[in-house]
């Protein structure tokens, strides 16, 4: 078991579950691509950001954005709200590929 495994194991034995959920499946949902980028860089400014809850530490994070992989769930798309994997990010605002298509061919 690795330090991370340990972390996860740790809280599960605190009756945290639903952290262990969130830090697995609901977190990178509300990170962005970009900002996943920048958490691996260790830059504290993506903070201001994030909407994240108050017992999750920077430390966590950090770590846990080494573990996700964002290429299996990708991020919501804010027109279709579907899951993509390819899209385009204006002002902290993920729009997939497919939606990015629609609205070049309306103008
Ligand atoms: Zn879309």
């Amino acid at each position: 078991m690795d330090e991370w495994q340990l972390k996860m194991a740790q809280l599960v034995r605190h009756g945290h579950k639903d952290r262990v959920r969130f830090l697995e499946s609901g977190l990178i949902r509300s990170v962005l691509p970009t900002q996943l980028a920048r958490i691996r860089q260790n830059d504290k400014t993506v903070l201001k950001e994030l909407v994240l809850p108050p017992w999750l530490d920077w430390d966590t994070l950090y770590e846990w954005s080494f573990r996700v992989k964002p290429t299996e769930s990708g991020t919501e798309c804010i027109l279709c709200n579907k899951n993509a994997r390819r899209g385009t990010t204006f002002e902290n605002k993920f729009i997939c590929d497919e939606c990015l298509f629609k609205i070049r061919g309306m103008q």
